[in-house]
């Protein structure tokens, strides 16, 4: 077991950071802001290679795993960019569709996903069931070409720049003879954002994020053989899957902006001085700081663990420490940008500053997208033994 980061993920972190830094927070928070998008960074980021380091080299792809996307989210967050549509275009549905894709939808979508020109968006919340996705109800009918796809989806992220959407519904089950039984079961549709049936609209959000969220409706959608994502029997393992590299990129999102925040309050602190010292050397401060850069390492530590075990195929392990890091993430990310704004005094609030936009940011990724409360459901009841409430 090596601590140590090979030479090559040093060498990813330095020079996705550069790429951040170009960028920065003004230009992102700007670009949210002002209803923009962050286009010119996704693409360039897409050019040098970045955004499709984990998928296969086949497919214009880096051919690395789950540890070097990570690199590429927690940087370019840490820089002042979190770009969103990493966690779900290259990770979920570009991890789905390398690892089950026929080889027809490879051709078709991974050349697109790993160099940017293309963003699949992923939906799986649905109004009702909320947190309780096996009770979806969006449902795939069979017709005589493929499938009719009806349902509605919620807080679907990133729709507006998004070609294609992957949707987890439901299907029939047919009995050994062919014959229906009436059981639905997952499984994974590509449902291009413009096919006829497809609608979706904004939620407003109270976020400054240049990523938005979509109510999604989906109404007698008609779709192709082709558009089914791998097997119909094995739609849950795969659709876990896809879930284990979400936690973990949603982890390096978090951590990302924890980074940022921690470091925007650490300069801060250095240099404010009220009373003939910097404001830094107050205990008061300096400790949760201290703290926070404590949480914050160990929340990183469990993101390796996470993805060296995805990495190395081993799907369950990754399951818990996913899991775990993605809360560890969550709560330090939390912690972090509220003490930034406490850190910043009244500072701390002004735009200029730009550490109290941060808190929404970081708050969300206690929610999404898996719950704080869902991850402790699924440590109690699998790694603890724990019986179930619900
Ligand atoms: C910014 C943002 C982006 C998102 N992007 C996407 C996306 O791209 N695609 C997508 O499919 N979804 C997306 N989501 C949705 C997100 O995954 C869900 O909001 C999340 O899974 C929680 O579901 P819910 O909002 O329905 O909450 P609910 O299920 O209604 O839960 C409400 C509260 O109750 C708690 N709770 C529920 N059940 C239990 C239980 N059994 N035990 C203890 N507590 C419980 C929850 O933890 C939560 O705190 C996004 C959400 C946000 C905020």
């Amino acid at each position: 077991m090596s601590f140590v980061e090979s030479e090559e993920r040093r060498e990813l972190r330095k020079v996705v950071s550069e790429l951040g830094k170009k960028y920065g927070y003004e230009w992102f928070n700007r670009q949210a802001r002002s209803g923009g998008h962050t286009t010119e960074l996704w693409l360039e980021a897409g050019k040098l290679g970045f955004l499709g380091v984990n998928l296969p080299e086949q497919y214009g792809g880096g051919g690395g795993g789950m540890g070097d996307l990570s690199i590429v989210l927690e940087e370019l967050g840490a820089a002042g960019c979190p770009l969103l549509m990493l966690v779900v275009s290259p990770s979920i549905c570009g991890t789905v569709i390398s690892r089950f894709g026929t080889d027809e939808q490879k051709q078709t979508w991974l050349p697109g996903l790993a160099d940017g020109t293309t963003i699949m968006a992923f939906a799986i919340t649905e109004p009702d069931a909320g947190s309780n996705s096996h009770q979806i109800t969006t449902t795939a009918r069979r017709t005589d070409d493929g499938w009719s796809l009806t349902g509605r989806k919620v807080f679907i992220s990133g729709l507006d720049v998004a070609k294609a959407v992957l949707v987890v519904g439901r299907t029939e089950a047919l009995s050994a003879d062919g014959g229906k039984t009436g059981k639905l079961k997952p499984a994974l549709f590509i449902v291009p954002t413009d096919a006829p049936g497809v609608e979706f609209q904004q939620i407003e959000m109270d976020l400054i994020s240049p990523d938005k969220q979509y109510a999604l409706f989906l109404d007698d959608v008609h779709l192709p053989r082709e558009a089914l994502v791998g097997s119909e029997d094995a739609a849950l393992m795969q659709l876990f899957a896809g879930l284990n590299p979400e936690r973990i990129m949603a982890s390096a999102f978090a951590i990302g902006i924890a980074r940022h925040a921690l470091a925007k309050a650490t300069a801060y602190v250095k240099e404010r001085q009220v009373w003939n010292a910097p404001i830094g050397a107050h205990q008061g401060l300096a400790h949760p700081l201290a703290q926070i850069k404590i949480e914050l390492e160990l929340a990183r530590l469990m993101l390796q663990k996470a993805a060296a075990l995805y990495d190395a195929g081993d799907d369950m392990g990754a399951g818990e420490a996913a899991n775990m890091a993605k809360y560890a993430a969550g709560e330090v990310a939390v912690r972090a940008t509220d003490q930034a704004v406490q850190s910043l005094g009244g500072n701390g609030m002004t735009v200029e500053y730009g550490v109290a936009s941060l808190v929404a940011a970081a708050r969300a990724t206690r929610i999404a997208p898996v719950s704080r409360e869902m991850i402790l459901n699924f440590v109690a009841q699998h790694s603890l033994g724990l019986p179930k409430s619900y």
